[in-house]
């Protein structure tokens, strides 16, 4: 398996940039994070990057099929390393917390609308809306 991102990044035609390196593997280990969030992990690994360069490197690299952008209706869009496999979300309406829901393994059976009009899908877009078991907690009647 290519794992190596400098590897990932020239396979789909990419020019390797210390910029993207930072923005794939921040991505990578907290999935799910924001451009805002993004940003701060890659000024505090390679020094000074503009927000607008953080932005330019998420979008080249969800063009290419390296990241995920999830846009949550009403928040800003989280992106992930997780790619391919069209598993869902679960966001916490409270505290914001997302996390990951598999669709079947091999057989996402979201991708079979009951009536495809003829289009050829490779994504359904499912967030699970609710409030996590922390939240839930906090506010719950006890
Ligand atoms: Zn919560
Ligand atoms: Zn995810
Ligand atoms: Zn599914």
């Amino acid at each position: 398996m290519g794992t190596d991102p400098r590897e990932m990044l020239r396979r789909r035609g990419l020019r390797v940039t210390p910029q993207r390196l930072a923005v794939l593997r921040t991505v990578s280990d907290a999935p799910h994070a924001t451009a805002d969030v993004v940003t701060e992990t890659v000024r505090s690994e390679i020094g000074s990057i503009s927000i607008q360069a953080v932005y330019d490197a998420l979008a080249a690299l969800t063009e290419n099929g390296l990241l995920r952008r999830i846009q949550p209706a009403g928040s800003p869009a989280r992106y992930e390393g997780r790619v391919g496999d069209n598993h869902h979300h679960l966001i916490c309406r409270v505290c914001g917390r997302m996390v990951d829901v598999d669709c079947a393994v091999g057989d996402p059976p979201c991708l079979t609308a009951a009536d495809d009009f003829g289009y050829e899908i490779d994504e359904a877009e499912v967030i699970f809306w609710g409030r996590c078991p922390e939240c839930t907690r906090e506010n719950g009647a006890t």
